[in-house]
């Protein structure tokens, strides 16, 4: 998902934001762009569009080495796309024209993102979809190595964490609000093998830049983060 702000202020920088899962990372980085005239890009919607693609077509290990090459052959032929959702600047992910926003949040797509992700082949395939986006500068990006493999040189980076608990509350919360069944264990299980997967991984693992500036935001709210966040801004780039 990314954002056009209404008062498109032209700003050069790039913010990447990494982290752990379920920290709230894409919500911070939608009300910094919307705040500050960025575009907003979500890279991991990227990556569960790829495991939605992947498992449809019936690619759901690795195990088989010439699932590496179906996918490949299926990537070829993958068109992922951001268009406008209509509803407050903000958008949703397409698959060769179908609206896929929902479905790549469900917790099968959760279940299985991260072998995908650590797989090369489709780090290469959503690297190349963000380096577009970076070149049209103003962007801020969240996900797990953005500051540290796809824009190593980014202006400003954050790596944002939570207690894993107050993690899964959050997101077992924003499954119930859509309506949706959830269990609380079955999520945090999820967040633990998820930040597992990520950290321990060979291709792009998830750690913090030695130039990321640390966020735990176990009891911080929104504003608090916004406070925080503006404060850098303003320091550093005269923004307001
Ligand atoms: O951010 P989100 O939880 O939607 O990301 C889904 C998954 O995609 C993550 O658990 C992670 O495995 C993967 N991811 C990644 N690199 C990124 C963004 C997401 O490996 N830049």
């Amino acid at each position: 998902m990314f954002v056009f702000c209404k008062s498109m202020i032209k700003r050069e920088i790039i913010i990447a934001i990494d982290g752990h899962s379920s920290t709230g990372k894409s919500t911070f980085a939608k009300a910094i762009a919307s705040k500050f005239g960025l575009i907003y890009v979500d890279t991991g919607a990227l990556y569960r569009g790829v495991t939605l693609t992947a498992v449809r077509e019936g690619i759901t290990s690795f195990d088989n080495p010439s699932n590496k090459g179906q996918l490949e052959a299926l990537l070829s032929n993958t068109d992922l796309i951001f268009k406008p959702s209509g509803k407050d600047g903000a958008s949703e992910l397409w698959l060769n024209g179908e609206n896929i926003e929902r479905e790549i949040r469900t917790l099968e797509v959760s279940g299985m993102v991260s072998i995908f992700a650590s797989m090369p082949i489709v780090r290469n395939y959503v690297d190349s979809i963000l380096k577009e986006y970076g070149k049209r500068r103003g962007v801020v990006m969240d996900g797990r190595d953005i500051g540290t493999v796809v824009f190593p040189d980014a202006d400003l980076k954050i790596f944002m964490t939570a207690d894993p608990r107050i993690r899964a509350q959050r997101r077992y919360q924003e499954m119930i609000s859509r309506g949706e069944k959830a269990d609380y264990q079955e999520v945090l299980d999820n967040v633990n093998e998820r930040d597992f997967m990520d950290e321990n991984r060979e291709a792009a693992p998830l750690k913090r830049a030695d130039d990321a500036l640390f966020l735990d935001n176990s009891n911080m709210t929104h504003e608090d983060q916004m406070v925080w966040i503006e404060m850098i801004l303003a320091q550093k780039w005269g923004y307001r």
